[in-house]
């Protein structure tokens, strides 16, 4: 049995290696996902000890809690899940717009809860930040969900070091989900700082850079998913992203284990972050991701790898 790791200043205790459940029902990400696989990736990370569900409403959109929903149903045990979802998005027509609004998040929290077959969610984020509401007055309303019990805990996600500065005026922020991995480490200059002085729990997503960081791609690959848009896949620099994993390879063929397994653990040697949320398409990659927790990494490893990617 895996020890469980304190999330900041939360009573949130999680297996440090978590589940992002983008790709259970999220159909508007990922093309022809099977929704039983879905359930059966959410059942295997529950059955192996992976307590931290990363969903959002927008995963769907809805049907990621909806199907996390079912399975907190079917097991009949809410207490084995630490489940994580986000709220923000709202249509208006055909547009998707941000509301931070204290109304807007309560409605969320609420809505979110039904699909979830729940009475509390353990961590709730701001999925994004919008123009107009006050971040403090956002983290307000989320404060008063976490005293009436609906909520455990209190995320905010892709704010920006003031928004985050704004939004923790009371110190009520536990937890900040952002994009880093080893090719995007612009977090390093503010966001992991204050996190860490806050002893607010900095959750990394995209860790494996969707895929990227696997070392399963080469450069004649084609990607026609949410891939095809992000940075690390244009052409010019995925040929360079390859380049430094062939590096990174190196270092884990020495050591005999698989390149993700390394650079899931690296993060896991940053200050602040105590848990992440690789993603997964198929039980194997559930399970296989929980072979990070083998890897013993020494300081020079730490340091050889950060210059790797610097
Ligand atoms: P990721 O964790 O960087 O990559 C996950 C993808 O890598 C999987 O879907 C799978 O894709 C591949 N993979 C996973 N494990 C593997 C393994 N062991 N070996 C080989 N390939 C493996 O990206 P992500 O899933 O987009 O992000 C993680 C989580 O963060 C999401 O699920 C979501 O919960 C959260 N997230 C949050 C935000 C936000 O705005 N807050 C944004 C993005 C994501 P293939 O099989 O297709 O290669």
């Amino acid at each position: 049995m895996t020890k469980k790791t304190q999330l900041g200043k939360t009573d949130l205790y999680v297996n440090p290696i978590g589940f992002g459940a983008n790709a259970v029902g999220g159909h508007n990400l990922y093309n022809n996902l099977d929704e039983e696989v879905g359930k059966d990736l959410v059942h295997t990370a529950l059955d192996n000890g992976i307590n931290f569900l990363d969903t959002a409403f927008i995963y769907g959109p809805k049907r990621s809690e909806e199907l996390i929903g079912e399975v907190l149903k079917e097991r009949g045990n809410r207490f084995e899940a630490v489940i994580a979802t986000k709220g923000a998005h709202k249509f208006v027509g055909n547009d998707e717009v941000f509301d931070n609004s204290p109304a807007f998040l309560k409605e969320a929290v609420e809505s979110s809860l039904k699909r979830l077959q729940t009475d509390y969610i353990d961590l709730f984020y701001i999925h994004f930040p919008d123009n107009d509401t006050p971040k403090d007055e956002a983290v307000g309303a989320l404060k008063e969900l976490k005293d009436e019990g609906k909520i455990k805990a209190i995320g905010v996600s892709n704010f920006s070091i003031e928004q985050l500065k704004e939004a923790n005026k009371d110190g009520y922020v536990d937890v900040f989900q952002g994009e880093y991995n080893l090719l995007q480490r612009d977090a390093e200059k503010e966001l992991l700082p204050y996190t860490k002085e806050h002893n607010i729990s900095f959750i990394p997503f995209f860790p494996l850079a969707s895929g990227l960081l696997a070392g399963k791609y080469n450069k004649n690959m084609v990607f026609n998913d949410l891939r095809a848009d992000l940075p690390y896949f244009q052409e010019g620099v995925f040929e360079k992203n390859l380049e430094k994993v062939e590096e990174l390879r190196k270092i884990a063929d020495t050591k005999h284990v698989e390149i993700a397994h390394l650079a899931l653990a690296w993060y896991l040697t940053r200050d602040s972050i105590e848990a992440i949320i690789p993603g997964a398409k198929k039980t194997e990659q559930v399970l296989d991701n929980l072979k990070t927790l083998d890897v013993q990494l020494t300081e020079e490893e730490i340091k050889e790898i950060d210059r790797i990617f610097r």
